[in-house]
């Protein structure tokens, strides 16, 4: 198994992925959008066994909200790494991701939260919440 790496824009925090990537969606909520400053956030799913902080973890700052998603960034740039559920990782940005992934964004996600002024223009599916939560699909 190849592992998967991906760092943030200053390259103090890195984390690994030790096993398959799930799906990748695009999500329109206003959250996202406010911690990415962004018209959309684009996620692929990990199995949190499988991810690891490979370097600067003491330097990742985690907003939790009271649902217990979470958003970990990188405390010297800021850059948006991973989300977590509950205090495990549960996926990470695609934008993070170092190199060529074999990964597309399968939808759109809380498009009924999109910003105004940004237009959908391709052809994926949206959902007006989450798709599939649970249902997740894991092929090794
Ligand atoms: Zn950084
Ligand atoms: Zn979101």
């Amino acid at each position: 198994m190849t592992i998967i790496s991906g760092r943030c824009l200053c390259g103090v925090v890195r984390y690994e992925i030790s096993g398959p990537l799930g799906s990748a969606d695009h999500c329109h909520c206003s959250m996202c959008r406010r911690q990415h400053g962004a018209a959309f956030s684009t996620y692929v799913d990990v199995r949190p066994e499988d991810f690891r902080w490979s370097d600067g973890k003491s330097q990742v700052k985690v907003y939790e909200v009271d649902s217990g998603a979470g958003w970990c960034f990188c405390r010297v740039c800021g850059s948006s790494l991973a989300g977590s559920e509950n205090g495990e990782i549960t996926s990470v940005t695609l934008g993070t991701l170092h190199g060529e992934v074999d990964i597309k964004p399968a939808c759109h996600i809380f498009v009924g939260s999109k910003a105004s002024w940004y237009p959908i223009t391709d052809d994926l599916p949206q959902h007006n919440e989450r798709a599939g939560a649970g249902k997740q699909q894991w092929q090794d």
